[in-house]
Order: structure tokens, then C-alpha cells, then sequence
């Protein structure tokens, strides 16, 4: 008994010491090192004929042709170079990923020739599909080598890093395939399967735009599993690695905006044999270390050396599913932070100043901040020191709520500090630098501060309460604005302009960006695909905000007529060839409608996002009475349902669902999955009966499939001067509706008024 005890202990302790010498960071370089340079073994090469391989939704079909497999690593065989008449055909499983690819290739499927390809593939993926193949020993070919060559230059151009994710694949026995191919259609393209994404099948093309790296996203969809599964298939639960705990973050700004800073992350596991993360940051930021607690160098790759967007991280030992455990990364910037023309700064990516973990994952923050003494200097969460040493000035921020994203801001700003009951305080920090000599217009901190509180309290009334303590509002030298928990980035413009000068709806702007404070920082939108709740909503708080200020429908029904004309691309001064309006996709696509065919990401995800929730308003709005009531208790349980977390589009459909009594999937179907907008044709003719009137509308709808439906209202103007709304549906290419008997006589229509339908008229 004590003999096997003492064996198994021994044999455990043999394995451990083995894995630690395999998970050493001169054992990762070294193999990440070899992938990056890796060539073909021209001693195991096999003549193809007609030979397939399916993954997911992939199909690789081998006409004549050369395998050529590639040099081994750690003894497994990681991918091989295939020259000859190769053909790639990739299936989108949803209306959406077919309409993506049709945009971009003109077929329904995606279907091309190549003349070579490299491909990568994991262990189980190599046994089933190339492990059986009789090999042959082939000529050295400096053409292969070279061609090899190019396909890795490429990936690494465009950042696709196969060494990073081969080598979990190597170092861990469990079940981990992965694939990924590029091939030379004429054009490069490059095919990705990998489960560790929720989104785990993505075909994309190298493009240069003036000379710019763009990768242009084809296709990008769930794993096929969820699709035979019957699930939803526009929603998935996101995957993570692991989750971040605490960040503590202890940065220095020197006088000369150099950033250096020492990150310390506590994270959680949320898998077995974990050996490696990646981090995003800002590719301004040059990641010089990363240690564990006890300070060993970790492996990390400083891919693309100088601009990489991201950082990952190998393990000195595999985590398991729950363990918690701490990096340390080590990092300096001489570029993050940029000084304005005017002597005041910005930060170039305002997220991306430290490592973040996943995608707007909640932690808790510790920041400590030594910064320039004679500047003021505003972060998030509660400020729990502000001292001085000579030319420094020592500051640190608790936030101990987790949030999702911090930032920060400094400078030499005027303030003005807001108290108004119900209401955070609410401070406005205006650079001085900006506007120095007021060139172009009079001071408007305090036109700010009023638009700023006004847009609080409107959003405290229709959302509910602000979450944090106070609201910092600061100015930055730049057009936008970004949301931050409690801390604001302010477009320099809402400092400078006056609001007389209409046309640039400051006011509308400022509330744009306070809106932010409560979509995305409060209700946080889910993946890309739902961004349309934060920039839409954002966006549709701003005019719905002008409407409450003014009194008045004028300057918002302006507004409604501009987004028709952005969506529609009627002649609007913002819209140009670039745009294809609604045309460009659905609002689903989200970032993805930004592509080299046309820049709709905007258009549609801000604007036609808002107008989404204006219809949802319309459609909830009690006419007789001019209330809201409905609508705002709506959005009310929205934002406490899902207050600090993330909501997907449908988690928002579900919520609707209960205010309007009814599924709603047509409605997110039609306007957020789908991209039609209808034109309504109506002709009225009045009928008289027991000396009442009835209205019959007779509605003709265009451009719409037959089973487009919305409701549609109808103002009734009677000979007596005075007006009725009606309310009904218009389903299909034709409706006809009759009224109930109405006392007066009616003289005129009009269909859609408050523009409450994205739609038509004619
Ligand atoms: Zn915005």
C-alpha cells in the first residue's frame, strides 16, 4: 500500500518536473521561434489527387497537386504547403453571413480557386484527416521555400499570429483542434477555425487600402454545433479564457507625455490547461516584461516587435479551470499620450493604455498615477490621495465596484463643480490650453456645464440613477467623446462653440456623449453585434433629449429627417460614395459595415440604431395623452436588469417583449437583422354610414418581403379643425384598414406623423 503511494508520488513529481522544464520560457521561444520560421520537410511530400478535407463550414478540395508537410516541432507534425489547383468553398450558416459574403465576393457562397496555400493545423486534426497519407521524398525547391516564406510574411503583416496558437496545441494533450490556412486566390485569403472564439469559423482577405493594411472580415459565425443544435443564431454565450480580477495599475507621466507603467493583474482561470492569454492594448505600447508574483520572465511575444495591438502571455505552468493566479507586465509608451497643437494632451487609444483582459470584462481597479505637478490630474473612482514631491504629483484612484474600463485625462483645466439634488456632482474641467486667447469663440464652460447637468437629469428621468458618486467631465483635444465610469472625454468643439451656431447641435452632441455614461457604462453591449445599444442609443438620447429642452418637435424632426436621408442616402450633406446607407448590411454587422466597399458603421450602427429605438418609442407612445410613460418604464427595467453587465440584442428583444405584450422577433428580425426599409403607398377614401365617417386606407408596400409588417399611424384631420391619431398595422405588399365610425368629417391625411417608421411615403 505505502509502496504505490510512494511510487505515485514519485511518478508525479517526475511528470511535474518534466512540465516545468517544457513551460520554461527559453522552451517557448525557442518554438515559437521555429513556427515563425518554419519550411517545408522535403523529405515528406504526397502527390494529390482529388483529395478533400471539411472543416465546419469549410470545404478544402485538392485537385493535381504537391503536399509538401513542414519541418516538425517538439516532434508533431503542425501544417503543410500545398501547391497545385486547390479549391476553398465556405458555406455561411445564417442569412446575414451569406448576405456578408455575397457583398464582398458576389456569389452566395464563397467559392474560389487557389494556385498554393500554407495551412496549420492542430494534433487531432492532423489524425484525422493527414496522418494516413504514404509520403515520398520530393527535390529541394527554393520556389517552396520562398512561397512559404511569403504566406508567413503575410499572416505576420496582418497580425494573425500562428505561432501564438499553435503552441497551445503543442504543449497541452487535451482535445484543442484548430486550423488555419492562407491561400493565394490571386488575392490572399485566410480561412481560421478555432473554438476558443465564440465566434470560431472566420474567413477574411488581406487587402491594402493607400497603403494601409485592411483586413476585411468575409465571413465570421459560430461553430456549427450551435446552428445543428436549433439555437438562436444571432446569439451565442461569449467564451473567456479567464476573467480579471484586480488590476493594479502604477503608472508615471513624464513631462514629455512618456508613459511608464507596471501592471499587476490577478485573473481567474476558466479552463483547464491553460497556458496561455492574450491582452489587447494600445500598439503604441511596448510591452518590455511580463513576470509572475515570484518574478519570473514569462514568455510573451513582442509579435510584429514594435506595433502590436496585443501581447500574449505563456504560462511557466498549465492553470486549471477556477485557479487564480498574477501577472505582472511592464510596459512604456513614448506615443500613447500626444500633445495637442495647443500645448494640451490626449490619450491616442483611451482604453488601450494597459492590458486588458478580454473584451470589457468587470474588475476592480487600483490606479496610481505620478504625474507633472503643475497639472491637474482626473481619473476613475474615489480618490483616495492627491499629494505633491517636487515636480511630481502622486494621486491613486480606488475603484472597488468592479467596472468594466478606466481611463483618465489631465491637463490645465478652468473648472466648475455642479450640485443639484438627485444629481451626481458633476465637475467640468475645460483646458485652458484649447482655447487660450478665445480665437474662435466665447467661453462655454458654463453653456457646457448647463447642457452636461441638463443631459444627466434627462437621463436620470428616462433611464434611472446615476451609479457613481460624481461625474467628471474633461475636455479633450479631439472631435469625440469616450465614456468612462464617472469620468467623461469631451470633444474640444462643446468647449468653443456656440450654440447659436446651429447646424452643429452642440447641445445634441453633449448629450450624445452623457448618454454614454449610461449605454455603454452602465449597460454594457455584448459583443460587436450589439454596439448598436450603445451608439444608437447614445445617439437616440440626444435628439430625444433636444426634443424635452426645446418644447418643441422642430429641431427633432429635423433630426428624424437627417437620419432618413443618412440611412436612405437621399442627398444628405454627411452621406457620399462611400456610403450604401441601410443597403451596406444589417445593423447586426456592426463594426463589420466599416469595409473597403463602403463606411457604413456609423450610418448604421449610430443612426439607424437610433432610429430602431425611436420606432420601439413610437410604437409604445399613448398619443391621446402625449406620453411616454411606457416607453421609459421600458427602458427603465432595462437598464436595472443588466445594470454593470452586458446586453446581447436579443437579451433587449426579450425585455420589449413584456411592455408590448407580444414575440417581437419580427421586429428585430426586419430592422436590425435585416436591411429593408419600406415605401407606403396609401390612398384614402371616406365612407358615410348612419351619418358617421369611416376612413378606409388602402396602404401599398414596396420594397419589403411579403411578410414585413409595422404599425403605422395615421393622422385624421377633420373639417371641424380638430385631429385624431390612429394606429394599425400594414403587413404585406397590401392593407386595407378601416376605421371605426367617427363623428366628423374627415379632409386630409397624414401617414407617419413623428416620423415614426423608418420608412417612405408617397
Ligand atoms: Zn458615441
Amino acid at each position: 500500500m505505502n509502496r504505490i503511494i510512494i511510487l505515485t508520488v514519485i511518478c508525479i513529481l517526475i511528470l511535474s518536473g518534466m512540465a516545468n522544464a517544457q513551460f520554461t520560457k527559453e522552451n517557448y521561444e525557442a518554438v515559437y521561434d521555429s513556427i515563425r520560421k518554419i519550411r517545408p520537410d522535403f523529405e515528406k511530400s504526397w502527390e494529390v489527387e482529388d483529395f478533400e478535407f471539411s472543416m465546419d463550414a469549410a470545404t478544402f478540395t485538392f485537385g493535381e497537386g504537391t503536399i509538401y508537410f513542414l519541418n516538425t516541432i517538439a516532434g508533431h507534425t503542425i501544417g503543410f504547403y500545398f501547391d497545385g489547383k486547390g479549391r476553398c468553398r465556405v458555406v455561411g450558416p445564417t442569412p446575414i453571413e451569406k448576405f456578408s459574403i455575397e457583398k464582398f465576393t458576389g456569389e452566395k457562397d464563397f467559392d474560389k480557386e487557389f494556385d498554393d496555400g500554407l495551412f496549420f493545423f492542430s494534433q487531432d486534426i492532423y489524425e484525422e484527416f493527414f496522418s494516413h497519407l504514404e509520403l515520398r521524398s520530393e527535390e529541394k525547391s527554393g520556389k517552396l521555400n520562398s512561397r512559404v516564406k511569403r504566406f508567413l510574411g503575410k499572416l505576420k503583416d496582418y497580425s494573425i499570429d500562428a505561432a501564438s496558437a499553435m503552441i497551445p496545441r503543442l504543449y497541452t494533450s487535451k482535445e484543442n483542434p484548430y486550423l488555419l490556412t492562407i491561400f493565394d486566390t490571386g488575392d490572399d485569403f485566410v480561412f481560421q477555425y478555432d473554438p476558443t472564439n465564440t465566434e470560431s469559423v472566420e474567413l477574411v482577405e488581406f487587402k491594402s487600402v493607400m497603403g494601409h493594411q485592411v483586413i476585411e472580415v468575409i465571413t465570421r459565425f459560430f461553430p456549427s454545433e450551435h446552428y445543428q443544435s436549433g439555437k438562436d443564431i444571432y446569439e451565442r454565450e461569449q467564451i473567456d479564457q479567464a476573467y480579471p480580477l484586480h488590476y493594479d495599475i502604477n503608472t508615471t507621466i513624464e513631462q514629455n507625455t512618456d508613459l511608464i507603467a507596471e501592471c499587476k493583474l490577478i485573473f481567474q482561470s476558466n479552463q483547464d490547461s491553460l497556458i496561455r492569454l492574450w491582452f489587447n492594448h494600445s500598439d503604441q505600447i511596448d510591452m518590455d516584461s511580463v513576470k509572475t508574483s515570484d518574478g519570473t520572465s514569462l514568455a510573451f511575444d513582442k509579435f510584429k516587435e514594435d506595433d502590436a495591438y496585443f501581447s500574449t502571455v505563456f504560462f511557466n505552468r498549465p492553470l486549471m479551470q477556477g485557479e487564480v493566479d498574477t501577472l505582472i507586465f511592464y510596459y512604456e509608451s513614448g506615443d500613447v499620450i500626444k500633445k495637442s497643437v495647443w500645448g494640451d494632451f490626449y490619450l491616442l487609444a483611451p482604453a488601450g493604455w494597459y492590458p486588458e483582459l478580454g473584451f470589457r470584462n468587470k474588475a476592480t481597479f487600483s490606479l496610481r498615477y505620478r504625474t507633472p505637478e503643475w497639472l491637474r490630474f482626473l481619473s476613475c473612482g474615489d480618490k483616495v490621495k492627491d499629494s505633491v514631491d517636487g515636480d511630481w504629483r502622486y494621486t491613486v484612484w480606488e475603484n472597488k465596484d468592479p467596472i468594466q474600463v478606466v481611463g483618465f485625462n489631465y491637463g490645465w483645466f478652468d473648472s466648475l463643480t455642479v450640485v443639484q439634488p438627485g444629481l451626481p456632482e458633476i465637475k467640468i474641467f475645460r483646458s485652458d490650453a484649447s482655447h487660450r486667447g478665445r480665437l474662435f469663440g466665447p467661453n462655454m464652460l458654463d453653456v457646457t456645464a448647463e447642457d452636461v447637468t441638463a443631459a444627466v437629469e434627462f437621463c436620470t428621468n428616462v433611464y434611472g440613477a446615476y451609479p457613481y458618486d460624481r461625474l467628471l467631465v474633461t475636455e479633450i483635444p479631439l472631435a469625440h467623446g469616450q465614456s468612462f465610469p464617472g469620468l467623461l472625454h469631451l470633444g474640444w468643439a462643446s468647449f468653443e462653440r456656440d450654440d447659436r451656431d446651429k447646424g452643429f447641435e452642440m447641445d445634441a452632441f453633449r448629450a450624445h456623449e452623457v448618454a454614454h455614461q449610461w449605454w455603454p457604462t452602465i449597460v454594457h453591449f455584448k459583443s460587436y453585434h450589439d454596439q448598436w445599444m450603445s451608439e444608437g442609443f447614445a445617439e437616440y438620447t440626444s435628439a430625444w433629449f433636444v426634443q424635452t429642452k426645446d418644447g418643441d418637435n422642430k429641431r427633432f424632426l429635423r433630426l428624424l429627417d437627417d437620419w432618413k436621408d443618412i440611412i436612405t442616402q437621399k442627398g444628405s450633406l454627411y452621406t457620399g460614395s462611400w456610403s450604401e446607407g441601410s443597403e451596406a448590411g444589417p445593423i447586426w454587422l456592426g463594426g463589420r459595415l466599416a469595409s473597403t466597399e463602403s463606411q457604413d458603421y456609423s450610418t448604421l450602427v449610430y443612426t439607424k440604431g437610433a432610429y430602431v429605438l425611436h420606432m420601439l418609442r413610437m410604437m409604445l407612445h399613448d398619443y391621446d395623452n402625449h406620453s411616454d410613460d411606457n416607453f421609459v418604464r421600458m427602458m427603465q427595467r432595462f437598464v436595472k436588469a443588466y445594470s454593470g453587465k452586458k446586453a446581447s440584442t436579443r437579451d433587449f428583444q426579450d425585455l420589449t417583449e413584456r411592455y408590448f405584450g407580444m414575440d417581437m422577433a419580427w421586429f428585430f428580425d426586419q430592422w436590425i437583422f435585416s436591411t429593408e426599409i419600406p415605401r407606403y403607398k396609401p390612398e384614402y377614401e371616406v365612407l358615410e354610414e348612419d351619418g358617421n365617417y369611416i376612413v378606409q386606407a388602402t396602404i401599398k408596400t414596396e420594397d419589403v418581403p411579403e411578410n414585413f409588417k409595422m404599425v403605422v399611424p395615421l393622422v385624421v384631420e377633420f373639417e371641424n379643425d380638430s385631429h385624431t391619431i390612429l394606429k394599425f398595422w400594414v403587413k404585406g405588399h397590401e392593407t386595407v384598414y378601416r376605421s371605426k365610425p367617427m363623428p366628423y368629417k374627415p379632409k386630409n391625411f397624414i401617414l407617419n406623423p413623428y416620423k415614426a417608421v423608418l420608412c417612405h411615403v408617397d
